[in-house]
């Protein structure tokens, strides 16, 4: 059956601008005043950093944004990231006790104030004749980066790609966060003195074994930028593409597909911001889901923002085919039904016609970084941040249960830990 999903309208014609304005520093101290300063501030438990927002809100409350910098930077290297792009409503925000009466404190505005408004003083390094590989460049690797070179170490980054910064750099929608962001923070981990070897895919241009014959420690922060596919007839065809090779290529450049229609299938997180990417391209967007909306895994807020952008939702559909003649024409869906709470496919077909189609399902690691090694490209569990190879840790997503910036920096300085208290062996 062929239907026409596509006769909405755009509610209006959006860029790539930051949305979020600053804080001047009367509205933070004025903010900053409203905490009540509890005495078991479940703020800080709410941070997987551990971040202590009372004490670093207090601070800014009293006008010293050294000091509350200061504060932020003792469990948190990347504030104007963090401040940006955390999922504060479930984590210190969603648990300041205020939160109650709908007036919880804004932490990560007053966290993105004292990035900007406060000065640290750099930390003397201390040489300690060792040397330190760390592959991957996004939060994970640069913040295992700058802790090893805090402790001493002479660290190099070998990053697959030509710039440092991760996802955050490529992948969250320059409206959340401006690349320059990014690329400032890159700018204070190499005044640090730490190395960066760009274009150099460990697995693939160089071996992994051959870093751990170099470095005393090897720490892997590769993230989990692999796609998931569909398997599915029709995938090849142009204009078909997956979450990270549309980001990549169009986060932040400007639109030229006025008029033209996307469907993104997936219900995550990523599939809004794949969405909210391709309406400031100018395409006419539908995401397709193949549950109902109370089983979207993506935050409630990021969906209702992609509905007020002009993004429209189609559920219990799931692509069975990407159609077309070298160019994707249309994409045939399998209609599903709800029987007692369970989810059952239909014998109903649909035809949606689109110009792009953008699968955003999941993401995985890549295990050809392990290619040549006693594993053999083999993935393991990593979650306790060593690997049961010589000398040899991870960090960030590949060791997280919860997938986010904030958490990827905090499981850096929990690898770093553990290497010191295994004394740099590994398991
Ligand atoms: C679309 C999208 C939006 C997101 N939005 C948010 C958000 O708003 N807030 C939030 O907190 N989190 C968000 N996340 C999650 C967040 O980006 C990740 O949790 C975080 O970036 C993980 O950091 P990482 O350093 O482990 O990995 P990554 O950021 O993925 O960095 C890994 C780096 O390693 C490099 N690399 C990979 N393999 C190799 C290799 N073999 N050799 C050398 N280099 C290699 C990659 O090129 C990359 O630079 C988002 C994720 C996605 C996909
Ligand atoms: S929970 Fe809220 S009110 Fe209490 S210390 Fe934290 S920010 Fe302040």
């Amino acid at each position: 059956m062929h239907c026409n999903y596509f006769n909405h309208k755009q509610v209006k014609r959006l860029d790539f601008e930051e949305t979020k304005e600053p804080l001047t520093e009367e509205q933070a101290v004025e903010e900053a005043a409203r905490c009540i300063q509890c005495e078991k501030p479940k703020c800080v438990k709410g941070c997987p950093a551990a971040v202590d927002c009372k004490e670093f809100i207090r601070l800014v409350a009293e006008r010293d944004f050294d000091a509350a910098l200061g504060k932020i930077m003792e469990k948190n290297p990347f504030p104007s990231i963090t401040s940006r792009v955390c999922p504060t409503q479930v984590q210190c925000e969603g648990n300041c006790v205020l939160s109650k009466t709908g007036k919880e404190i804004k932490i990560s505005d007053l966290e993105r104030f004292a990035a900007e408004n406060g000065k640290v003083e750099e930390k003397e390094i201390v040489e300690n004749g060792k040397k330190a590989a760390v592959v991957g460049g996004g939060p994970a690797g640069l913040a295992t980066a700058l802790e090893l070179r805090e402790k001493g170490f002479a660290v190099s980054v070998f990053e697959a790609g030509e710039r440092a910064g991760g996802l955050p750099l490529w992948g969250i929608p320059h409206y959340k966060l401006p690349a320059g962001v990014v690329e400032s923070w890159v700018s204070r981990v190499k005044e640090k003195g730490v190395e960066f070897v760009f274009g150099k895919k460990v697995g693939k241009d160089v071996m992994l074994p051959e870093l751990q014959k170099e470095f005393d420690v090897v720490f892997i922060c590769i993230g989990e930028n692999k796609e998931k596919g569909l398997g599915l007839q029709g995938e090849e065809l142009q204009g078909v593409l997956y979450w990270n090779e549309f980001l990549q290529k169009f986060n932040g450049s400007s639109g030229s597909f006025k008029g033209k229609k996307a469907v993104v299938i997936g219900g995550g997180n990523t599939a809004m911001d794949c969405a909210r990417v391709a309406v400031r391209l100018g395409y006419e967007v539908i995401v397709a889901y193949r549950k109902t909306r109370d089983f979207m895994p993506c935050y409630e807020s990021e969906r209702e923002k992609a509905e007020e952008e002009g993004v429209k939702f189609e559920f219990l559909l799931s692509p069975i085919e990407f159609l077309g003649n070298g160019r994707l024409e249309k994409v045939r869906f399998q209609k599903a039904r709800i029987e007692k709470e369970q989810f059952i496919a239909t014998q109903e077909t649909v035809e949606m016609e689109a110009d792009a189609a953008i699968i955003a399902i999941g993401q995985q690691q890549d295990n050809s970084v392990l290619n040549e090694t006693e594993l053999q490209g083999k993935w393991i569990e990593a979650s306790s941040f060593s690997m049961p190879l010589k000398r040899t840790f991870a960090a960030g997503d590949i060791t997280n249960e919860e997938k986010t910036v904030v958490s990827s920096i905090a499981s850096a300085k929990k690898a770093v830990r553990e290497m010191e208290k295994l004394g740099g062996e590994g398991k």
